[in-house]
């Protein structure tokens, strides 16, 4: 039963992965008068989420120990606690995930620990409607029980979708991973077994690490609509930018065509010295790609979506050198094979499931008879299509509305969700769609500390 401290206003956090659980972090330290705390989350340690509860250590992060501080003003935070661990570790290692997550959780931890005068609760329950209610919230669970509070953080990260058409077929066979990530289900995979993975990025090359690990002899394909891995960090440019003039977004740069043009001139010019030098100055840009994207007219935005998206993704989240060579080692010895294109249909064959794919550059449709399908299309980014109902509940009771883009929430980007602050903000991945880049630690922690001091200036 919720029992509310008369004195203490109350937050609820929704989510307690990176994001959700760095607000809290900010709340316990900064706040001067007395919070009520609750993060739901369903997993049993927070600061982990999906990308940082993986306890494969071979699961590297995809930026190195420099770029992953969990505080805006301490750049290299993360960097000295990774030396703590292991004094070889330098600013270009790429640390093990499961690292960095239970340094998120020391974090806060200790902030529980050193807190005076506020009260936290985390409850594993997963929310699944809000509503307004006399000027507060009700949040809704799963199991009936209803909380309420003066301010809704959602923070629930990134969102598997629903399985595709032809794969709801066999949503309860085994033979079908729909959940790439559910504990022990990759270990299962007999090792002699042919396997597809769908989808061809970073969530398919964790998932091509664990098979190479458990020593996996069977076939392995890896499909998508392009067949674009994402490319690799190389030593010599890991941590480097190209920062020149990229401030002067007056001009050409301000449209995606302009846009283009100068990243695409500007690789080109280093490229002359070294092949592999496109990767600062695609590095370089980062800093104002929000303000860029923001600038861009509607059209542009979605033309971009439909059109680039992949190829931007494949060259901004890029693997450590490390997992590329393993990568790059099986698609050498023949274990691994990628394919472009879009799965047709699927049947069930026997033992087998024979899967239809239409090659993206023409030619014979292909079958695959395969003993295991394992979905890594990685998150999904419409809030519609998400398994789980918060958002489609949200939308249908008018408390968030859907954005320009029609396929998440109408967010503004200080985290207002709405046009104005109502004490309902949200962080992370859910503004993607608005600032380009929100999905990475370096923004996340941005946005952390941006809503934590909306919260407190509301309380003021
Ligand atoms: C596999 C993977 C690897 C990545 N590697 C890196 C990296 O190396 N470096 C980097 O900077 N970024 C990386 N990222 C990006 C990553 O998104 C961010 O770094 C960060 O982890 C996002 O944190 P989050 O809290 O916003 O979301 P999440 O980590 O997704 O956490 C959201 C949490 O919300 C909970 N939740 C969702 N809905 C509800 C609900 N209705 N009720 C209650 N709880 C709910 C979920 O259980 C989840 O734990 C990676 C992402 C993935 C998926």
């Amino acid at each position: 039963m919720q029992v509310k401290d008369k004195n203490a206003n109350v937050v609820a956090i929704i989510g307690g992965g990176f994001s959700g659980t760095m607000v809290a972090y900010h709340l316990l330290r900064q706040s001067d008068k007395p919070l009520q705390i609750t993060i739901f989350e369903p997993r049993t340690t927070l600061g982990l989420g999906l990308a940082y509860s993986t306890p494969c250590p071979d699961h590297l992060l995809n930026v190195p120990a420099a770029g992953m501080s969990a505080f805006v003003d301490q750049p290299l935070h993360f960097l000295y606690h990774a030396q703590t661990l292991d004094d070889r570790n330098t600013p270009e290692t790429f640390v093990s995930r499961r690292q960095f997550g239970q340094y998120i959780n020391g974090l806060f931890e200790a902030a529980l620990r050193e807190q005076v005068g506020h009260s936290f609760e985390h409850r594993t329950q997963t929310v699944v409607d809000i509503e307004r209610r006399d000027g507060r919230y009700a949040l809704q669970l799963a199991d009936g029980v209803a909380y309420d509070t003066d301010v809704v953080v959602l923070a629930t990260g990134n969102l598997s979708g629903r399985p595709f058409r032809w794969a709801q077929a066999f949503a309860d066979d085994a033979r079908y991973l729909h959940d790439p990530w559910q504990s022990g289900a990759i270990e299962a995979i007999d090792t002699n077994s042919d396997v597809l993975l769908l989808g061809t990025g970073l969530t398919a090359v964790d998932k091509l690490i664990e098979l190479h690990n458990q020593q996996h002899r069977g076939r392995i394909w890896a499909t998508s609509r392009h067949g674009l891995l994402p490319f690799a960090h190389v030593e010599r440019w890991v941590g480097i930018k190209d920062e020149r003039d990229w401030d002067d977004l007056d001009g050409p740069l301000g449209t995606l065509r302009g846009a283009l043009r100068q990243l695409r001139s500007r690789a080109l010019r280093n490229m002359v010295q070294d092949k592999e030098a496109w990767r600062p100055v695609f590095d370089g840009c980062r800093a104002n790609t929000q303000i860029w994207w923001q600038g861009l007219e509607l059209l542009e935005q979605k033309r971009f979506m439909r059109h680039l998206r992949t190829y931007y993704d494949v060259h901004r989240h890029r693997m450590a050198p490390r997992i590329d060579h393993v990568v790059q080692e099986m698609r050498r010895d023949g274990r691994l094979q990628i394919i472009a294109g879009r799965v047709m249909g699927a049947h069930d064959n026997g033992g087998k499931i024979a899967v239809q794919l239409q090659p993206r550059h023409g030619g014979d449709s292909i079958e695959l008879q395969l003993d295991c399908i394992i979905n890594c299309t990685g998150p999904q980014g419409n809030v519609e299509a998400v398994e789980q109902p918060l958002f489609r509940n949200l939308i249908a009771g008018g408390l968030a509305s859907k954005n320009a883009m029609g396929s998440s929430l109408l967010v503004q980007a200080n985290g207002c969700v709405g046009t104005f602050d109502d004490g309902f903000y949200a962080i992370g991945p859910l503004l993607q769609s608005q600032l380009l880049e929100s999905v990475a630690v370096p923004e996340l922690r941005v946005q952390a500390t941006n809503v934590a001091q909306a919260i407190l200036r509301r309380f003021d």
